[in-house]
């Protein structure tokens, strides 16, 4: 008798064999150009679309172009070590990033060595760099606010766990500040945050990771760089190394923000490798698939289910514009695949205002259900309010005798913007933030003169603070304003105008006057 289940047994374990056989047998290729960092093997059999190979001396290079007479790879460093005819190893990995809570705290490059100069972070696990996306099953609503501290973006662009929030604006317009003060808010609040910086200036940079340290941001904080000088392929996987250490957080059940610092220059790297690589290139010299470079890094921060544990990767990709063109190939692509942006000016960054947030072309599309009950009550009129009055005063600069009504829309217009206005490092609380919009939109603000707006709502959280701690007791931020609450505010800002604006305090007329300045 045959018995055909041990004959099958018998072809599985021949089988299993050869595959190990194959794993240990790496299969081994020569270079036949080198130049640029790009490196032509021939002979390189088995090998995968994203595979990290090993070349002769210990460097890495990962494949990109599989061809039919070869194998096209970028060089991960030892560009200037390396030569013709150089042996070439397939190690039958994709990229991986060691991950784990060691590396909170750290800078690391995108392959997750040390670059703070202590020793080399301890970790049990790696993520494959690139990784499928949760999908629609796995995933939840966006419902719980992530805040950023920031009055115009809490109050009229709000940002939920889990959302796709794009920063977007001119150089030098404050994007990253506005990153960066999003994680330093996010002090206690069990958020994770990491930081990749990708083709940034070094200085820069190390001008970001010692603000994060001084705020006391790093311990819950990784930062992922690569710096201009760095090879263009440590640049281009950079955001995908953040991406795949959040999902090992996010997958644990924890919230995680990630900042990719900025994805123009991601896009620009990869198009250097593009163009070496000899790929056709398309719009702008960029190649067919750059849509898709960023759309599938930024599919991956989701909100996950509670049978998937809950956690939630919260993204803030930064894109750099030219002019303020938001219709360029990169900034419509991202502005696409995000949940909404914030647009950032620098015409209002240059006249003051700032953050420099754009409100007209700036929008959260998920956000506004996660907001704080009486935050979005309050600010439910706001942004058509600013908009209304954006245009009185365009209109109005012409006109000379204004009736008493049209003066003091444009007057409180005036203070609600100035109200807006933020130091960077001054983060609100969500209290904080309901004091000042129930102030700015009362009656009340019609007693502050115009200029000193801002120096009295820092000395009104400063008073409510030392004098008026009931107050801030009192305040429920996750239903509407009761008009008792609303009432025990406005008492406790009538309060302070009669102590600073009605006494004309030295002190206060002196801020006043340094923070026109
Ligand atoms: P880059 O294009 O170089 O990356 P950026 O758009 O990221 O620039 P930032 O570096 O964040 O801009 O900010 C530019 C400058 O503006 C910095 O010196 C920063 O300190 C200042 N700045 C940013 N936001 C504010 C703010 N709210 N109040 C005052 N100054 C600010
Ligand atoms: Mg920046």
């Amino acid at each position: 008798m045959i018995d055909v289940n041990a004959i099958g047994k018998e072809i599985r374990k021949k089988l299993d064999h050869i595959q190990t056989e194959r794993e240990n047998n790496r299969s081994c290729g020569k270079i036949v150009y080198t130049g640029d960092g790009i490196i032509r093997i021939n002979g390189l059999h088995d090998v995968k679309y994203n595979e990290l190979l090993e070349v002769r001396g210990g460097y890495r290079a990962l494949a990109l172009n599989l061809e039919e007479d070869g194998v096209g790879a970028v060089l991960f460093s030892g560009e200037d070590k390396i030569s013709y005819g150089d042996l070439v190893y397939s190690t039958g990995k994709t990229v991986q990033m060691p991950v784990g809570e060691s590396l909170l705290g750290r800078v690391v490059n995108p392959l997750g060595e040390a670059l703070d100069g202590t020793e080399q972070p301890v970790t049990q696990e790696t993520r494959p760099v690139e990784f499928p996306a949760p999908s629609i099953m796995d995933r939840d609503k966006v419902d719980r606010p992530l805040q950023t501290g920031i009055l115009a973006i809490d109050s009229m662009i709000p940002i939920g766990r889990g959302q796709r929030e794009l920063i977007i604006g001119d150089r030098q317009t404050g994007k990253t500040a506005i990153a960066i003060d999003t994680i330093l808010n996010q002090k206690g609040e069990d958020v994770i945050c990491i930081y990749v910086s990708i083709g940034q200036k070094a200085s820069s940079l190390a001008k970001t990771i010692a603000t994060l340290r001084n705020g006391g941001a790093m311990e819950y904080t990784c930062v992922i760089c690569s710096t201009a000088d760095d090879p263009v392929p440590l640049q281009y996987i950079a955001p995908y190394s953040g991406c795949a250490l959040a999902e090992y957080f996010m997958y644990a059940g924890k919230d995680v923000l990630i900042v990719y610092d900025d994805l123009s220059k991601h896009a620009v790297a990869y198009r250097t490798m593009s163009l070496l690589l000899k790929r056709p290139a398309g719009r702008e010299a960029y190649p067919g698939d750059v849509f898709y470079l960023h759309s599938r890094l930024l599919e991956r921060a989701a909100k996950l289910s509670k049978e998937k544990g809950g956690g939630s990767i919260t993204a803030l990709p930064i894109v750099e514009t030219l002019a303020g063109d938001i219709s360029a190939y990169i900034p419509t692509n991202v502005i696409s695949i995000t949940d909404g942006q914030i647009y950032l000016e620098s015409e209002l960054f240059n006249s003051g205002v700032r953050p420099a947030v754009n409100v007209g072309l700036s929008v959260s599309r998920v956000g506004g259900s996660a907001q704080r009950e009486a935050i979005r009550k309050i600010s439910g009129q706001l942004r058509v309010n600013l908009a209304q009055y954006r245009e009185l005063a365009i209109f109005m600069q012409f006109g000379s005798d204004l009736d008493s009504e049209t003066q003091k829309t444009l007057s409180r217009g005036a203070k609600m913007s100035d109200t807006l206005r933020q130091r960077q490092y001054l983060n609100y609380s969500v209290k904080e933030m309901i004091i000042l919009l129930t102030v700015a939109q009362s009656e009340l603000v019609d007693k502050i003169p115009e200029k000193k707006i801002t120096a009295y709502n820092e000395g009104l959280l400063d008073y409510i603070r030392i004098n008026r701690a009931d107050v801030l007791e009192k305040i429920d931020a996750d239903r509407k304003l009761s008009d008792e609450e609303r009432g025990m505010i406005l008492s406790a800002a009538e309060e302070c105008i009669n102590y600073t604006v009605g006494d004309e305090r030295e002190s206060v007329a002196a801020e006043a006057e340094t923070g026109a300045k």
